[in-house]
């Protein structure tokens, strides 16, 4: 097997803070199968530690489209049962640049530490100074500790720490897809951020045919900017146009021909490209079924991205808090400050219009584009091969393609049917 797509997987050990690179065994690749598959069956080998696994996809990291997708697995604290969450934006492709493509963090540390994985080499380090930051104080303090403003830094905010179930891992300064209450399991653990930054190369087993399938692929895969395309079909709103007036520019995750994210800007006019002076002019909006819960509850577009931006600095779950807070809009910023302090975290997550989203494994932040079949398989192979699902229901984009890359990237056969199976 390849060693860039599978090397080694990272024990770590937080009781004793001691860390094991143990070999990528190829059978578990061809028993249990890639990324998630993969994940589910080294969650099982350490169930008694109570792990949460850091994980990638096939393709994550390489030029296949949309290849941005890692994962964090573990058991919910709120439902008591086995969840994904996404490792979205560079998160996924830089923990597989970093040189693991796997992580199992095992047990709870007796202090607050976080774990720092670059070019191979991964280290338990000291967080006392860490807690009690919000999550931008951390991806701050981590990216300047590193002198490397690329560093993507995965922590938690006070509502991980304490730890509250309506608390959500955040990814950089941005908030995730984590309707699964993880954060609150890191925070459990003492484990205030896993820092990643990778220089790795990816090598394919047959290089010039994955080359030639990757580009032809990118050649026809359809782009986009902004969150209606991922919408279509759904009650979400039109958040694209409610967003418009405080656009700054749409930002890709890691290779995706599309731009849901979008960088509004409401303490400078969104237009302003220089540098002014002011230190945060505004937020990075990442998730659309929080801005769609704020757009259906009547906010108008400025205070709900406060709302969204004290959210992901406090560490919580912006589907569940956007949609506890749709009902009461606010315009002032101390009153909305003050409301997002005073979640109670009873809602769950899901969309506006019909609770119909899948519950189990994987959570809403997939928007529910297809039927509940259609939604699954698009999950499950996503999170296997390291393709965001979302892309892959909103471009209507062919699977053969990206199961050829498998193949030539490592090797690998796959089709839908095998994919579903791992899951059975
Ligand atoms: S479709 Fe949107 S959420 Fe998915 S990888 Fe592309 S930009 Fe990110």
């Amino acid at each position: 097997m390849d060693v860039m797509y599978y090397g080694d997987t990272l024990i770590v050990d937080l009781p004793t803070g001691k860390t094991e690179q143990v070999e990528f065994s190829p059978e578990m690749l061809t028993e249990n199968g890639p990324g998630l598959a993969a994940g589910i069956a080294l969650y099982r080998d350490h169930e008694d530690g109570d792990p949460l696994v850091f994980g990638s996809g096939l393709l994550t990291g390489t030029t296949a489209p949309a290849s941005s997708l890692g994962f964090v697995l573990g058991k919910s604290p709120l439902s008591g049962e086995l969840a994904v969450s996404p490792l979205s934006l560079f998160s996924g492709a830089e923990m597989k640049l970093s040189g693991f493509s796997m992580v199992v963090i095992k047990g709870d540390s007796p202090k607050p530490v976080y774990l720092w994985l670059h070019d191979g080499v991964a280290d338990v380090l000291d967080a006392a100074e860490l807690w009690g930051l919000d999550t931008w104080g951390t991806t701050d303090a981590v990216r300047s500790e590193m002198g490397e403003q690329l560093v993507q830094v995965v922590s938690i905010g006070p509502a991980g720490e304490s730890p509250s179930k309506l608390s959500a891992y955040s990814i950089n300064y941005w908030g995730s897809g984590d309707t699964a209450a993880l954060g609150a399991r890191m925070g459990g653990k003492k484990l205030k951020a896993v820092a990643l930054r990778g220089l790795g190369m990816l090598d394919a087993e047959e290089p010039q045919d994955f080359y030639e399938g990757a580009k032809g692929l990118l050649s026809e895969a359809p782009a986009w900017k902004g969150f209606n395309k991922a919408c279509e079909g759904i009650d979400a709103g039109d958040i694209d146009g409610w967003l418009k007036p405080l656009v700054h520019r749409y930002r890709s995750c890691f290779a995706c021909p599309a731009a849901c994210n979008t960088f509004v800007k409401y303490n400078e006019g969104p237009s302003v490209m220089e540098s002014t002076g002011v230190e945060e002019p505004g937020m990075l909006v990442t998730g659309a079924a929080s801005a769609a819960w704020l757009l259906s509850g009547g906010w108008k577009a400025e205070p709900a991205c406060r709302a969204m931006e004290s959210m992901a600095r406090a560490g919580i779950d912006l589907i569940r808090g956007a949609r506890e807070l749709a009902g009461s809009p606010l315009d002032d910023a101390s009153e909305t400050e003050e409301a997002v302090g005073g979640l109670s975290g009873g809602e769950e997550a899901g969309w506006p219009g019909g609770d119909s989203s899948p519950k189990g494994l994987f959570g809403p932040w997939v928007p529910p584009l297809a039927d509940e079949d259609e939604w699954l398989l698009a999950n499950r192979i996503g999170y296997v091969i390291g393709i965001c699902p979302t892309y892959l229901l909103a471009s209507g984009m062919e699977t053969s393609g990206l199961f050829g890359l498998c193949s030539s990237a490592a090797g690998v056969e796959l089709d839908p049917s095998m994919v579903a199976g791992m899951f059975s």
